[in-house]
């Protein structure tokens, strides 16, 4: 049966073909909303009157983590308790055995910095929507056949696992275990698509440089952290084939590049909203058709992505982004010089450090209070690099307003198995 949806859904998209007018995806859309109002809103205690009584998107109330989480038992359409549905998340995970159901459900667990945990339910049939999405998306059709896919995740449900037909192979590699282990399953599995989170990509990478592990992929799908552009640069030289990015979160699959390696949102299977922080930057509020367990409407992300002006020449009318810049809570604020508060976004610190030095691997910028720069480093001269780095951060800061910093610089960067590697981060400190 889980076969079949996938292919009926498979056929679907592809008959679905590519949208270039936004006048005729955004009916698509409209329609896609009035029929989900309709057949799954009705569903849900939360939604059930309002989607009787209004059928505009607008009417409805706007979703963050926090709202949905304390909403959960009202929300969902299967009449999911939130305790027993993050019982049975905490037992998978302790266990590591993802195939326990709830309602004919799997339940998974999304743990952010925000505190809040999320907890997310999957049904069979959007399991296979899913897939297939991926499928269609994300491997070109001349890799039908017989591909194996090794698929490198944290924790999560068997969302991924499920997949093994005639066609594809899919192998769940579990990023808490230590790296020289999943290198010798790598080798063993020789995948023909390698997906993975970048900091994964790039170890990856470096094992296959130093000789240590020898793989021949054909193609790489880097998903859930941001991909940077090092990374990106030194993935693509190491393994010479093309690289697809796969933007997606807890919340859904919510963009994917296309052929010219622009960055796409999905808007087929979602209708996005954009709450705009200047003329290009916006927080995504998405509210997604696909999900039938547990509603997504106007849910408010927390990742800041950049618009691109110009269309792609792939033809598609879908937003297409220049990048995406990280999570809302990874901006760095400070204090001004008035008492203001000012607003520095990751990616333009980013572009700082990666202009002024060339003599590191890696780095890692946290705002713990006073500013954090852990460093690793191929050339020996840490005290010189770091030092260059700081003085260009400090000058930089120095232009938006912010003076009488301290930045910290330590060598090495603390790495915590399984956890995503964020370059620029501000952690809060509760007392
Ligand atoms: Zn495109």
């Amino acid at each position: 049966m889980f076969k079949l949806k996938i292919i009926y859904f498979l056929v679907i998209y592809t008959l679905r073909g590519t949208f270039r007018q936004r006048k005729v995806l955004e009916r698509f859309q409209q329609r896609k909303w009035q029929r989900f109002r309709k057949k799954i809103l009705s569903h849900s205690p939360f939604y059930r009157e309002l989607a009787q009584q209004k059928a505009d998107l607008a009417d409805f109330p706007m979703m963050n983590k926090a709202t949905f989480m304390a909403n959960f038992d009202q929300i969902n359409t299967l009449g999911i308790q939130r305790e027993e549905a993050m019982q049975l998340a905490l037992k998978a995970e302790v266990e590591r055995d993802f195939s326990p159901e709830l309602k004919g459900a799997t339940v998974g667990l999304s743990t952010g910095t925000s505190g809040t945990r999320g907890l997310f339910l999957v049904s069979a049939t959007e399991r296979a929507q899913w897939t297939a999405m991926v499928l269609r998306r994300v491997v070109p059709i001349q890799f039908f056949k017989r591909q194996k896919v090794a698929f490198f995740l944290r924790a999560n449900s068997n969302l991924y696992s499920s997949v093994q037909s005639a066609s594809l192979e899919f192998r769940f590699f579990d990023i808490f275990q230590p790296i020289e282990k999943l290198l010798v399953a790598l080798a063993d599995f020789q995948p023909h698509i390698l997906a993975a989170q970048p900091s994964i990509l790039s170890a990856i990478a470096e094992a296959q440089l130093a000789g240590s592990v020898n793989i021949q992929p054909h193609l790489l799908i880097s998903f859930a952290e941001v991909l940077n552009d090092a990374d990106k640069q030194f993935i693509q030289k190491t393994f010479a084939v093309p690289l697809r990015e796969v933007y997606q979160c807890t919340e859904g699959f919510l963009a994917v590049t296309c052929a010219h390696g622009t960055l796409h949102l999905n808007e087929d299977i979602a209708i996005f909203e954009k709450k705009y922080l200047d003329e290009t930057r916006f927080i995504p509020i998405i509210t997604d058709f696909t999900r039938s367990s547990q509603p997504i409407v106007r849910y408010e992300l927390n990742d800041v992505l950049v618009e691109k002006k110009e269309p792609c020449p792939c033809g598609s009318c879908f937003t297409a982004l220049e990048r995406i810049e990280g999570r809302e809570d990874d901006i760095l604020v400070f204090p001004g010089a008035g008492g203001e508060m000012i607003r520095v976004f990751p990616d333009l610190i980013c572009r700082v450090i990666a202009r002024c030095a060339e003599d590191f691997r890696a780095y890692r910028l946290r705002q713990v209070g006073a500013l954090e720069l852990q460093l690793e480093l191929e050339s020996e001269d840490f005290q010189a690099v770091s030092s260059t780095i700081s003085t260009a951060l400090h000058r930089f800061l120095q232009e938006k307003g912010i003076s009488g910093l301290s930045i910290q610089s330590i060598q090495g960067i603390a790495r915590e198995a399984g956890a995503k590697l964020r370059r620029v981060e501000r952690k809060i400190v509760s007392n």
